[in-house]
């Protein structure tokens, strides 16, 4: 184990549903636990590592205004979910021995550190796991938006997407047909032009804008997140 890694730093984005276990909503500790032994592993090889984890096990803007909130109201209730997640993720990282910081596009002082970009980028020197919470802090975009914002600023060198249910990109969806096949590697344009299911079509559009690759794999299999900074495991290849 003696190869460098893969990435020096990295955006890992998960989406909130990936800390709620299996209970369909929520928070569940040991599903969050379990996450942040991934990040630990990652964040023990030397590598810097971003997190911008999802609101959409807690709300989501699109079903409140669905159900007749105002969409801006319903957006900034999304993104204070995005902030008790990534509390809880903190929380759990911290019982790990690991320093981190909680940086959220929405100032709250009391809470956790406002966004200032050199900031965080001395945070990520410092080893520190910086967690991005409150997306962009604008109502109409997403997480993954975010994601792919703050991989920029921060010069990450990839942003890898752990996904729950699938281990990469698809031609189709392979829970509908089982002659769906993964891509090894796939452009940015294919992704957008086939409707792929990686991120939104803007956070695409921003991860091309400056070459970042998107990794997506598996988050389901212990070890998943570490074996890609490895170069091992499986995953697709946006680029
Ligand atoms: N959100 C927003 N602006 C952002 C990021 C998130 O308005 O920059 C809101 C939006 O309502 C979204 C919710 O926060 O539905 C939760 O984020 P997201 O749906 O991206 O979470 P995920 O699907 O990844 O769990």
């Amino acid at each position: 184990e003696t190869a460098a890694p893969a990435y020096s730093r990295v955006l890992l984005k998960i989406s909130g549903e990936a800390l709620m276990g299996d209970q369909g909503f929520g928070l569940h500790p040991p599903t969050v636990q379990r996450i942040a032994e991934e990040v630990a592993a990652v964040q023990r090889m030397g590598v810097e590592v971003c997190l911008v984890i999802g609101g959409g096990n807690i709300f989501r803007g699109l079903q409140g205004s669905a159900q007749g909130m105002e969409r801006t109201t319903a957006d900034y209730m999304g993104m204070l979910a995005t902030v008790m997640n990534a509390l809880a993720m903190q929380g759990a990282l911290e019982a790990l021995g690991l320093h981190t910081r909680v940086i959220s596009a929405i100032p709250m002082d009391q809470v956790c550190e406002p966004y200032i970009r050199r900031r965080a980028v001395r945070h990520l020197e410092k080893k520190r796991i910086v967690i991005f919470a409150a997306g962009t802090g604008n109502p109409y975009f997403t997480t993954d938006t975010a994601a792919a914002l703050r991989a920029n600023e921060m010069a990450c060198k990839a942003i890898l997407m752990g996904k729950n249910g699938t281990d990469g990109v698809y031609d189709k969806d392979p829970r509908i047909h089982p002659d769906a096949v993964r891509y090894d590697r796939v452009t940015y344009d294919e992704v957008l032009s086939k409707h792929l299911k990686v991120m939104d079509a803007s956070a695409i559009a921003l991860a091309r804008e400056n070459r970042l690759p998107i990794i997506v794999f598996s988050l389901d299999a212990p070890g998943g997140f570490k074996a890609i900074l490895q170069g091992q495991g499986t995953y697709t290849r946006v680029e």
